[in-house]
């Protein structure tokens, strides 16, 4: 029989669970972590080992259950005891003085109203709720009145509390918190890069990323999922002794929820409305999607004589951007041949604005596309443009084709070097197979010298046209020769300029390995694949040698892209090409990533005890030269780091043979 824990350890997992609480909080939702992760790691197995010797001490706030429950079936219904009303939309500042008046009349006020102003995230809304200061239901909006009990995934979401002060839970025995849960833009780019190169369906949009995360099933999908929640409000407020908004706001951010920075508390419609403004020029250096902005009557006391009209509060609106929808006219259909081949149709339009930007270029992605959408020239056509994504044709207005509008023929041949095109089983593109296809040499050029590969700046896509229509390039490998004579007959092409660039083709000389793969341009391999290949085989010789099996045991590469990769480096072309930048002066210098080489290349550490420095110096030792440092001795383990007063981790590094290294043995390896 088990004995049970004694008083000391009861404490010290409750001030395990504290510490890690107030580690996740800088790390999640401050942005500012204090501790390494190995002293995180270690804190966190020794709560685990706490909880594996004594599992009655696991309770729901434990930061242990974030890691992800079992799989459920299905979600259970949750009925929201007060609803999660919807908001009434505006969409120009007529409209929201109209909403002004109509909330300074039931106020029986002068139009002076004090609102509080947030941007409106587009993700998931859910409402958490904690009874006596512990998370104890987490669900989705739903319908408004009834969402679905997501529990497991939310307590996954290291910037949503697992429990509350003591002070607080005292105060509100029942709080019920709401926010919206989202994906960073930055973070679903990665993942879809991701997914991409392990020939997965990338994620829709950030918003559908958010969303699909935390309805999976199983938690722990959920967990290896950057989210974020950001709270906005508390259901109960006629309950909570808060007089504003903006006192929730501050009860919020004490209690560890992450709120909006971009919260403010404009009076009046002039204000409000120049807060907006800001807002649509902030938008696009914001690292989330937002489609507007919340405005709310701060006070709540004029929330509550405001009232409600059916499903929305009086005291509420969304002001919504400008439509991402606008209807213009279709003028011709051009043909354009990507760096790969693949040859896509581009709608060019009378130039409208949508959502803030002028458009006269939409996609209408493939044959299939463009027969679906059956549009003619002349045609009004809807277009849309969401985010940062390429604008795009989404339909044609019928009623309004004018006679005579000339049909769209997908062409046979290549607009750019009249090679017959084919379109492969399966796919939905039509491609140009010819390399030497000018207009796939030009986006090959652009490609190579963009940012994440050569990185030389100047050479925009204008200037890659030129190069190749004056015969100065053939193939990226040729920068390397051109002198500053060779450009100063081109357009625009000024002394200045020309040695600018030629300075930045020479810095370019000795790009680190992922830039030279990425730049290369191979089907799939994107930034992330890239820089996985470089810290496999450190050089491009090594690369090359490798076989379909090799590149496919690399996690994180799939099949198709490890198949790929393979026949580009077999191919003859990609010999010469590779010789002659070698030849024209490219250092490829080796790769040597602070994870793949050095002495302890591929080992894992454990450390424990007390050294003579902190222990993110050792783990910083230990990456540096090669090695990775883990949080508790398993089977796996090469080394354990052992300090003065070692723990259990000694016993059990005894047990299974790890190998024990002193601080002093340590030094003498690494020296
Ligand atoms: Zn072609």
């Amino acid at each position: 029989m088990v004995a049970s824990p004694d008083k000391k350890l009861i404490a010290e997992h409750e001030r395990l669970k504290t510490e890690i609480h107030e580690h996740n909080r800088r790390y999640y939702v401050d942005d500012n972590p204090s501790v390494s992760d190995a002293e995180y790691d270690r804190l966190f197995d020794r709560l685990l080992d706490i909880e594996k010797q004594y599992p009655e001490l696991i309770t729901a706030d434990s930061p242990s259950q974030r890691v992800g429950a079992q799989p459920s079936k299905k979600f259970e219904p949750v009925t929201h005891s007060v609803p999660m009303l919807s908001l009434q939309k505006v969409t120009t500042r007529e409209q929201f003085e109209e909403f002004n008046r109509r909330v300074a009349e039931g106020l029986e006020r002068s139009d002076d109203i004090e609102y509080v102003t947030e941007p409106k995230l587009d993700g998931l809304a859910v409402e958490l709720v904690y009874r006596n200061g512990i998370l104890e239901l987490g669900s989705t909006r739903g319908d408004g009145t009834t969402g679905e009990n997501i529990t497991p995934n939310l307590r996954t979401i290291g910037s949503i509390p697992l429990r509350l002060s003591e002070k607080t839970a005292r105060s509100y025995p029942l709080l019920e918190v709401r926010g919206e849960v989202i994906m960073r833009l930055s973070d679903f780019r990665r993942i879809n890069e991701r997914l991409t190169a392990e020939d997965k369906q990338p994620l829709a949009n950030p918003r559908n990323g958010a969303a699909g995360s935390l309805r999976q099933l199983n938690p722990q999908i959920t967990a290896s999922r950057p989210l974020l929640f950001y709270a906005y409000g508390i259901s109960e407020w006629h309950l909570s002794g808060l007089s504003s908004q903006k006192d929730v706001f501050a009860l919020l951010k004490s209690e560890g929820f992450r709120v909006n920075d971009l919260v403010g508390y404009p009076r009046g419609v002039e204000a409000v409305a120049k807060t907006f403004d800001k807002l649509i020029k902030l938008r696009p250096s914001l690292d989330y999607e937002i489609d507007g902005m919340v405005i709310k009557v701060s006070d709540f006391a004029d929330q509550e004589a405001l009232g409600q009209i059916s499903r929305a509060p009086r005291w509420a609106v969304a002001w919504k951007f400008a439509a991402e929808l606008a209807e213009t006219i279709l003028k011709d259909v051009e043909f354009s041949v990507g760096r790969t081949g693949q040859v896509t149709p581009v709608a060019k339009l009378e130039p409208v604005r949508v959502a803030g930007v002028t458009v006269s270029n939409a996609s209408m992605h493939n044959e299939d596309e463009l027969t679906a959408l059956d549009a003619r020239i002349g045609d009004t056509v809807v277009i849309r443009r969401a985010g940062d994504v390429i604008p795009e044709v989404v339909e044609v207005v019928r009623e309004k084709r004018p006679k005579g509008a000339r049909m769209i023929r997908f062409p046979k041949n290549c607009p750019s070097c009249n090679s017959e095109l084919v379109r492969p089983e399966g796919e939905s593109a039509w491609r140009c197979l010819n390399l030497a296809c000018p207009e796939q040499v030009e986006g090959r050029l652009f490609h190579f010298a963009s940012k994440g590969g050569f990185d030389i700046e100047g050479l925009g896509d204008k200037l890659a046209r030129q190069l190749i229509s004056q015969g100065l390039v053939k193939d990226p490998a040729d920068l390397f020769y051109l002198k500053k004579d060779d450009l100063l007959p081109l357009d625009l092409m000024a002394d200045k300029r020309a040695a600018n660039l030629i300075a930045a083709i020479d810095r370019s000389r000795s790009v680190e390995l992922p830039r030279v793969i990425y730049a290369l341009g191979i089907f799939g391999v994107g930034e992330a694949a890239a820089r996985l290949l470089a810290e496999q085989y450190g050089s491009v010789e090594k690369l090359q040698e490798a076989s379909t099996d090799d590149l496919v045991s690399i996690p994180g590469i799939g099949p198709v892209i490890a198949k790929t990769v393979h026949e580009f480096f077999a191919h003859d072309d990609t010999h010469r090409m590779l010789r002659k930048m070698r030849a024209g002066g490219v250092l490829f210098p080796e790769y040597r990533s602070a994870r793949s080489e050095g002495i302890f290349s591929g080992k894992t550490f454990v450390i424990t005890g007390t050294l003579s420095r902190p222990r993110s110096h050792f783990k910083n030792l230990i990456e540096q030269h090669g090695g990775k440092v883990t949080g508790s001795v398993s089977k796996s383990t090469d080394y354990l780091l052992c300090g003065e007063d070692p723990g259990s981790k000694l016993d059990k590094a005894n047990k299974l043979g790890v190998a024990v290294l002193t601080e002093n043995t340590f030094t003498e390896m690494i020296a």
